[in-house]
C-alpha cells in the first residue's frame, strides 16, 4: 500500500467566497480542513483530489455562540474547542461528551465539527449527536446559502446532501438546556472511532418522559434515528421495562442496516445497540 498521497495543487483562499469560487470552478478539488480524515484517504490513494483548497484558516468558519440559547458552532471548530466550550456543555452537554470521546488528543486537536460531518464516517461520533439533538448544518456554495435539517443531511456511508461546491459554514443546535441528553460509545480500542454510538435526548415532565429522540451510528451506514425506541420511551417513566422495550425497538429498526466487519461482526454490534440505548437512558439521567 502506498502512503503517500498522489500529486495535488495546494490553495489557501482568504475568503470564504474565494473558496467557494475554487471548487466550484474545479470538479476535482476538494477543501480541506483538520485534514485528519481527508489526508489518511489521500495517502491510501482511496482519494486523489487534483486540487486541494484550505479553508483552515478563515475566520468566517470559526466560534461557537449562543443566540436565544441556539448554538451556533462554526464548521472549523475543532472537537477539542467544542468538548471544553461552556456554551456547549450548557446547551447540549451531549455533544461535549461526544467530541470529548474523539480519537486521541491530537485528532481532538486537528479534527474540525464541519469535516467530520461533511466526511459522514460511519463510524463517527458528532453525527449522531447533531441528529439526535435536531440540529441543522448551514451550507455555502456557488448558488447562495441554504440550511438542511440532521434529518436530512446524511444519506448514507459516506453519502450527505452536499452539493458541489457546497461548504459547511456553521451547525445550529436548539438548546437542550432543561431536556436530559447524553451520548455513550463503544468504541474500538485501536482507533476509539465508534463501533455503536448512542445519543438519547429526553424532555421529562416530574417522572415521565413526554417527548424522545433516539440516535444510533457506528453500527449502521448512517447515523439513524429510532422512531420506535422513541415511542416506548415517550410516555413512560423509563422504567426498566419500558427502557426494555426501547432497547428491543432500536435493534429491531436498525436491523436491517447493521454492518459488520472481522473485529465487530453484526450481530454484536446490533446487540451492543441495544445495551447502548440503555446505558444512554442511564447516563442522560443520573
Ligand atoms: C486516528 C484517528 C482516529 C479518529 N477517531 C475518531 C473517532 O473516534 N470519532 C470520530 O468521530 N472521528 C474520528 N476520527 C476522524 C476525525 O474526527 C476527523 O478529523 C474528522 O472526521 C474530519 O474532520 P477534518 O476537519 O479532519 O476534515 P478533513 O479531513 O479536512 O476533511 C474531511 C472531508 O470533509 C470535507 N470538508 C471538510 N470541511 C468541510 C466543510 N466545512 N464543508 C464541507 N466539506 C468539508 C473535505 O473536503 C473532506 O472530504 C479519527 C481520525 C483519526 C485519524
Amino acid at each position: 500500500m502506498s502512503m503517500r498521497p498522489a500529486n495535488f495543487d495546494y490553495q489557501r483562499p482568504t475568503s470564504l467566497s474565494e473558496a467557494i469560487q475554487l471548487l466550484a470552478n474545479n470538479d476535482e478539488a476538494k477543501a480541506l480542513a483538520g485534514g485528519h480524515s481527508l489526508i489518511p484517504a489521500m495517502n491510501q490513494r482511496l482519494s486523489t483530489p487534483e486540487q486541494l483548497v484550505d479553508i483552515g484558516r478563515l475566520d468566517e468558519l470559526k466560534g461557537i455562540s449562543t443566540n436565544n440559547g441556539t448554538l451556533s458552532i462554526g464548521a472549523l471548530s475543532t472537537h477539542a474547542q467544542i468538548a471544553a466550550s461552556s456554551d456547549v456543555r450548557t446547551h447540549c452537554a451531549a455533544l461535549a461528551t461526544a467530541t470529548g470521546l474523539v480519537g486521541d488528543p491530537q485528532v481532538r486537536n486537528w479534527g474540525t465539527l464541519g469535516g467530520n460531518l461533511a466526511h459522514a464516517d460511519p463510524a463517527s461520533d458528532p453525527p449522531t449527536v447533531v441528529l439526535a439533538a435536531g440540529g441543522t448544518l448551514h451550507l455555502q456554495g456557488p448558488n447562495g446559502t441554504r440550511s438542511v435539517s440532521a434529518d436530512n443531511f446524511f444519506i448514507d456511508l459516506f453519502t450527505t446532501d452536499l452539493q458541489p461546491g457546497e461548504l459547511i459554514t456553521r451547525i445550529e443546535i436548539p438548546s437542550l438546556q432543561g431536556k436530559k441528553n447524553a451520548y455513550v460509545k463503544l468504541a474500538h480500542p485501536a482507533s476509539r472511532y465508534a463501533i455503536v454510538g448512542v445519543c438519547v435526548v429526553l424532555e421529562m415532565n416530574g417522572n415521565e418522559c413526554v417527548s424522545a429522540r433516539v440516535a444510533v451510528g457506528g453500527a449502521t451506514p448512517k447515523a439513524t434515528r429510532s422512531p420506535s425506541a422513541e415511542e416506548r420511551l415517550t410516555g413512560s417513566s423509563l422504567q426498566v421495562a419500558a427502557v426494555d422495550a426501547a432497547a428491543e425497538a432500536l435493534v429491531n429498526d436498525i436491523a436491517g442496516d447493521v454492518m459488520g466487519d472481522l473485529f465487530a461482526p453484526e450481530d454484536y454490534r446490533r446487540a451492543m445497540a441495544g445495551v447502548y440505548l440503555k446505558r444512554a437512558v442511564q447516563a442522560a439521567m443520573a
